[in-house]
């Protein structure tokens, strides 16, 4: 599958990327992140809050699990959630949050992989990593999602064009 491959060397770097994903991510999408505590999941859906042109703060939802926000200039609501704290999938369905998966909101769920198995196959997936304890504000992006090759090709060449750089890297499957 292709993936596409990039570094921030700032916060301010994740969330200017996470407003680029923002601008141009389908209604109904759900976004997977994965990343140890600290590594940008929350500034970068702050960014992609900030694309869908949502102007209230986006706060992280650790304690109350999701946090909802209306729709903004793209009349996209969004979801967040933060699904540490949940044990599995099951635990997510007895929430009731599977209505929110499938709605044309965009859901983004920080530690997606507590629930992956009730999230929908072809999600975006965005891994974020720590890249060199030397460099602290720097994370490495890894993005791939199924059947939308050509979306996440348009956003690493937007973001080059733009700014950071970004490698399209053909993984073997
Ligand atoms: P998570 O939600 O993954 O736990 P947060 O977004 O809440 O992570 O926190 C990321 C922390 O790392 C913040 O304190 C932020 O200032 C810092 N940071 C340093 N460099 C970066 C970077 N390149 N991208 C995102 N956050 C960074
Ligand atoms: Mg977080």
């Amino acid at each position: 599958m292709k993936t596409v491959q990039l570094k921030t060397n700032s916060r301010e770097q994740t969330i200017a990327f996470g407003r680029l994903i923002g601008q141009s991510l389908p209604p109904g999408t759900v976004v997977c992140l994965e990343g140890d505590l600290g590594a940008g999941k929350t500034a970068l859906t702050v960014g992609l809050a900030k694309g869908l042109g949502i102007r209230r703060p986006v706060s992280s939802p650790t304690f109350t699990l999701l946090i909802e926000h209306e729709a903004g200039e793209r009349g996209i609501p969004l979801y967040h959630f933060d699904v540490y704290r949940l044990a599995d999938g099951e635990s997510f369905l007895e929430l009731g949050f599977e209505e929110y998966i499938g709605d044309s909101g965009i859901c983004v769920i920080e530690w997606s992989s507590r629930v992956r198995e009730v999230l929908p196959a072809a999600s975006l997936e965005i891994e974020l990593r720590f890249a060199d304890p030397e460099q602290p504000d720097t994370r490495e992006l890894k993005l791939s999602w199924q059947g939308h090759e050509d979306w996440l090709a348009k956003l690493a060449a937007d973001w080059v064009s733009g700014a950071g750089s970004a490698t399209i890297a053909k993984e073997e499957q």
